[in-house]
């Protein structure tokens, strides 16, 4: 496992990292959570991603749970969490990034995961009734309370995290230093158009999600609608309307059919074509399975594999490289 720079921060991240989002507390059983986080750890992940919104705070309790029970060294991990969806409940101050939903869900996920402090605290949304100023200075107590390390943001705009930024600037404290954006093969505009500039000037450092576009990007969904899979679950219906049409199957099976030529899995592929990206500082790796976490790490192996040719071909095969502006 090689470990990237979290943008212009001095910590260390894994290449892949391991989250917990549809699967722990819902779709796969304790023990086979258990056994994933194990296996990530052991193959050198760093770190584990999770949410006050994840199973309405049950992922959290089991990952905080698993934590325990495998009594790793706390300094060889980081842990994160994310604010504003709540943790099911709807009551006005429930759910957001005023001061007290902050400060009420930072003390629930610490509780939940059964640690001292959060490495990585993620404003999973933009909050559009909040000042971002408020936010701000509330993110910037939690780290100086020693609640929680680095702070960041998820799907907020460019222009939303320079405005954080800025105001962060005039106060002299803490501004956020990662992002959360969705980043694979058929999502492509945040990370490698609108952030452009914001990698150059703050150094945002990226943890990026679904880089198999929620198992999109593998070969199951190219023959009879496979069972028991994420695309396949009644609550996610408005996920699959998104990714399985007839235009993605079309590429998606063109991808496969290079894959097979190259002698790796398309996950592999999908997975070490976002690590290619130098924005990229880890990429959230998402399992049901162990034979599927297992054939996802082994993609930093088949990283020289997409040389500038290959990478080239694949991107033929997309036809959707996001257009840059001219000046
Ligand atoms: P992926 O796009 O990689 O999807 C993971 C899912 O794809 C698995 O659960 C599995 O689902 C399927 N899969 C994975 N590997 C394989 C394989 N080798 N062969 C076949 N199927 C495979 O990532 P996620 O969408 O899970 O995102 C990763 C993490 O990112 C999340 O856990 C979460 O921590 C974070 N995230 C953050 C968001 C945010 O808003 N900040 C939003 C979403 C995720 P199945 O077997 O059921 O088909």
């Amino acid at each position: 496992m090689e470990y990237n720079f979290l943008g212009k921060t001095g910590l260390q991240v894994s290449q892949l990292s391991f989250g917990s989002w549809v699967t722990f507390a819902n779709q796969i059983d304790n023990k086979l959570s258990e056994k994933l986080m194990a296996l990530a750890y052991e193959q050198g992940v760093n770190f584990f991603d999770n949410a006050e919104i994840y199973a309405e705070g049950k992922s959290e309790e089991l990952m905080g749970t698993i934590l325990k029970k495998m009594n790793w060294d706390r300094t060889s991990y980081l842990v994160s969490s994310k604010v504003f969806f709540g943790d099911g409940r709807k009551k006005p101050n429930q759910t957001g990034l005023n001061r007290k939903h902050i400060m009420e869900a930072c003390h629930a996920s610490l509780k939940r995961l059964r640690v001292d402090y959060i490495d990585l605290y993620f404003c999973h949304r933009p909050d559009k009734n909040t000042p971002i100023e408020e936010t701000v200075r509330t993110m910037n107590t939690l780290i100086q309370q020693g609640k929680i390390l680095y702070w960041g943001t998820s799907e907020w705009s460019a222009q939303e995290i320079m405005e954080a930024h800025m105001v962060a600037r005039s106060l002299n404290i803490e501004g956020p230093v990662m992002e959360q954006p969705q980043y694979n093969m058929f999502y492509r505009e945040k990370v490698e158009v609108e952030f452009n500039q914001i990698f150059k000037t703050v150094g945002l450092g990226t943890t990026i999600w679904s880089p198999l576009a929620s198992g999109l990007l593998t070969n199951k969904y190219l023959g009879k609608f496979p069972e028991n899979t994420r695309l396949g679950r009644e609550e996610l219906d408005w996920l699959k309307e998104r990714a399985i049409t007839e235009d993605n199957l079309k590429i998606v099976r063109k991808l496969n059919k290079l894959a097979l030529t190259l002698d790796i899995s398309l996950p592999q592929m999908a997975i070490a074509w976002c690590v290619k990206n130098p924005n990229v500082s880890t990429v959230i790796l998402g399992a049901s399975k162990v034979s599927q976490l297992e054939e996802n790490l082994k993609s930093l192996d088949m990283l020289p594999v997409l040389t500038d040719e290959v990478l080239r071909h694949i991107e033929e095969l997309l036809d959707n490289k996001p257009k840059k502006p001219a000046f």
